[in-house]
């Protein structure tokens, strides 16, 4: 296996220093005992020569981790597939990625669950964990193998019907008991069916000028209100994805200054772009939950900063040409984030002054992997820990191009923004996904 030398790097913004990747490992971190590379790892077993890359400008994180991805196989391999799902997450600086259940069939059984997990295997570039679903077939009625999916080699832990809500009060409270045993979370997608009955965009003046059924704040907040209440009756695990509006921030602010075991993400595109977008009637806007207010973003920022948000989760959501390119009502929801999502939050959050690299490392990468107990990643870069590291070069400012993204679809909402940095290396177990800014 090539050892990697990584000269000159500042990790997590500190001073440039030496990282030295071998073995699948962080071997080595700081000035070199010896002359060169080559008497702190020549007489290890197993190592087939160094090869040097020059770190100098780069930030090294610890690879991320994307709690919330669809990768959209099996069943929609012309959206995407894990291979190519997994190749965006490695050129965004993924190392492990969550694969949301609402694939068809359904990722409800230990068997759809484990040929999810041995594809990402296959393809190698990111490891794939993933979700399963809280009901068959997301249907809402009854509740999953749940216990079947955690004990398969796939060992899942987060399980969620994303893209539809658990609405059954009573099965919510059975997913949270149960998932208990074997110290999983449950994930809820947090939209009250009723209340967001054909909406199409934040409610607001802007929904009524432009003619497009309204989504209220209150769908979203009213299911996290109960879901929090109830994870407290039970003594469980609640992760709440993509919370959209000011008051979902402060209901979770509140639940975990109750002492409650909750926890919850935000979407880049949340963070950066409101629902003004809409106005232009391009469905690549089209997102659920919709981009929002001004002063839901800044809320969301807020949280994001102080912790009441823990994690910053892309819900990167492949469609084809077909499925985007219509109507805004005929238009499915969802929007590219793996490739871009790095960008995003140095824009609005490190640039900003508002989070330090050192806490971009712990809202991508170790908080999701605590939260989705993947033990492997989101661990600090320190010697002996796993080789999963991204570096990224904060200077360069780049107009993101529809045409360049690795993944299969092109709903990107960012193409012809300029977006700050660049990815130009990502290292999973040790052995390059992304180098040079190119996959490896
Ligand atoms: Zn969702």
């Amino acid at each position: 296996m090539t050892t990697y030398w990584i000269k000159n790097v500042s990790i997590l913004g500190g001073e440039p220093t030496n990282l030295v990747l071998s073995m699948g490992k962080v071997s080595h971190i700081g000035d070199l005992r010896g002359d060169s590379l080559a008497e702190d790892v020549e007489d290890v077993e197993g190592v087939e020569g160094v090869e040097q890359v020059d770190g100098t400008g780069l930030i090294a994180l610890p690879g991320l981790v994307d709690l919330h991805t669809h990768l959209r196989e099996p069943g929609r391999e012309d959206a995407e597939t894990v291979l190519t799902g997994t190749q965006a997450a490695a050129m965004g600086g993924f190392t492990a990625v969550h694969a949301m259940a609402n694939t068809d069939p359904v990722a409800d059984t230990a068997g759809v669950v484990e040929q999810v997990w041995r594809l990402g295997r296959e393809g190698g570039y990111c490891d794939v964990y993933p979700v399963g679903a809280v009901t068959v077939g997301l249907a809402g009625h009854q509740l999953a193998e749940l216990g079947a999916m955690a004990d398969s080699a796939a060992r899942v832990r987060v399980f969620s019907d994303d893209g539809q809500c658990v609405s059954d009060a009573v099965l919510m409270r059975r997913a949270l008991e149960y998932v208990k045993a074997f110290d999983g979370v449950v994930a809820q997608h947090a939209q009250e069916a009723r209340l967001t009955e054909g909406a199409q965009m934040n409610e607001g003046e802007l929904s009524g000028r432009l003619g497009l059924a309204g989504w209220p704040a209150v769908a979203e907040e009213a299911v996290i209100a109960r879901d929090c209440l109830l994870a407290a009756h039970v003594g469980s695990r609640l992760h709440v994805c993509h919370v959209s509006t000011a008051g979902s921030v402060e209901l979770i602010r509140q639940a975990k200054a109750s002492g409650w075991n909750v926890t919850a993400e935000v979407t880049p595109h949340h963070l950066l772009l409101t629902d003004d977008l809409a106005a232009s009637y391009d469905p690549v806007y089209k997102v659920n939950p919709p981009l929002r207010s001004s002063a839901d973003t800044e809320a969301l920022r807020a949280g994001l900063a102080d912790g009441t948000i823990d994690v910053v989760a892309t819900d990167h959501a492949p469609h084809p040409l077909e499925d985007k390119d219509c109507e805004w009502a005929a238009a499915a929801f969802g929007m590219l984030g793996l490739e871009t999502a790095l960008s995003v939050v140095q824009e609005t959050m490190v640039d900003a002054g508002r989070l330090t690299w050192g806490e971009v490392a712990d809202r991508m990468s170790y908080a999701p992997a605590r939260i989705g107990r993947v033990g492997d990643h989101g661990r600090p870069l320190e010697e002996g820990a796993p080789a999963n590291v991204v570096l990224y070069d904060p200077s360069v400012r780049r107009v993101v191009e529809a045409s360049e993204s690795v993944s299969l679809s092109r709903n990107t909402p960012y193409a012809g923004r300029e977006l700050p940095g660049r990815v130009v290396a990502t290292f999973r177990q040790g052995r390059p996904t992304v180098l040079d800014g190119k996959l490896a």
